[in-house]
């Protein structure tokens, strides 16, 4: 496994690898990282995981600087999990000198997390242009856990006819259902315990869903009474949105599915999960 730092480095290693599947992470990694670096491994027959905790997609008042870091530990979870490649830029590989450009994608950034945090997408687009660009993969891979990032991260790479996949891997969740998330660290053992909330909310709402519940209203209401019935819990919100527009819906209309979205705060800790209500054939 070649680790490096600067892109002349990154150049230099990245001509070994014909095909070449990227994970770009923040790092603390945990199995839902370590899945898409396997199925990159396994797709491309190499795998590069990139690990920088990005400062333009934090706003402020955010956890930029108590984001979780860990770097030997990163890399040996990396090693067991077969990666090639790993790119730990400062930032100023990212952002040298004189740079000036940002990427914005329009439209599905405007709701959900993109009207909590502004600038966050025009971040997060921006770098992994960057990434992109620096390590030219075969294919990229993103967790659906960042269910509207990934949205983003798709239509960006379509209007700006990135030559790679974007590939989209499952959500991996503890044994209680919480999505694993490096921030999940920030938790106390009873938030923690709490935190399991989101998921139920969730599945309780799909529940309904195919059981013939279309009301997104309904829907919203039911998984804002399960989170409310968690004393630590507080929604920042819940959604019941179109999969492709990610704007609220009215009703579902089971021939195109649903995403069910929730932000859900325990003290300073943010988190956020989705779950998929497929389109009915
Ligand atoms: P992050 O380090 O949080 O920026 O995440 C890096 C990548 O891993 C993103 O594409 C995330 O969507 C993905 N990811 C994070 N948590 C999970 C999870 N629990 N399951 C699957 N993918 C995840």
């Amino acid at each position: 496994m070649k680790v490096v730092t600067t892109r002349a480095e990154l150049r230099a290693v990245r001509a070994e690898f014909p095909r070449l599947g990227l994970v770009p992470t923040m790092g603390y990694l945990h199995e839902g990282h370590l899945s898409l670096v396997r199925m990159a491994k396994q797709e491309c027959g190499a795998a590069a995981v990139s690990i920088f905790v990005n400062p333009t997609q934090f706003g402020p008042g955010e956890d930029l600087s108590t984001y979780p870091r860990d770097l030997d530990r990163d890399l040996r979870y990396l090693r067991e999990a077969g990666a090639d490649l790993v790119w730990t830029p400062r930032v100023e590989d990212i952002y040298p000198s004189g740079f000036a450009t940002t990427v914005t994608v329009g439209g599905i950034t405007d709701v959900l997390e993109g009207a909590r945090r502004p600038g966050h997408f025009t971040g997060v687009a921006t770098v992994v242009a960057v990434l992109l660009g620096a390590v030219s993969p075969t294919r990229a891979y993103f967790g659906q856990k960042d269910a509207q990032q990934v949205r983003v991260i798709q239509r960006m790479a379509t209007d700006l006819a990135l030559p790679l996949d974007v590939v989209v891997g499952p959500t991996v969740r503890e044994s209680d259902g919480l999505a694993m998330s490096s921030r999940n660290t920030y938790l106390s053992e009873g938030e923690r315990a709490s935190a399991s909330v989101l998921y139920r909310a969730l599945c309780a709402a799909r529940a309904a869903a195919e059981g013939g519940e279309f009301d997104a209203h309904a829907l919203r209401r039911l998984m804002a009474q399960l989170i409310v019935g968690e004393p630590m819990a507080e929604i920042d919100y819940v959604s019941v949105a179109d999969p492709d527009s990610l704007a609220e819906l009215a009703t579902i209309d089971p021939a195109r599915g649903a995403l069910l979205s929730l932000a859900v705060r325990f003290g300073r800790t943010r988190l956020i999960d989705n779950v998929v209500l497929p389109p009915s054939r």
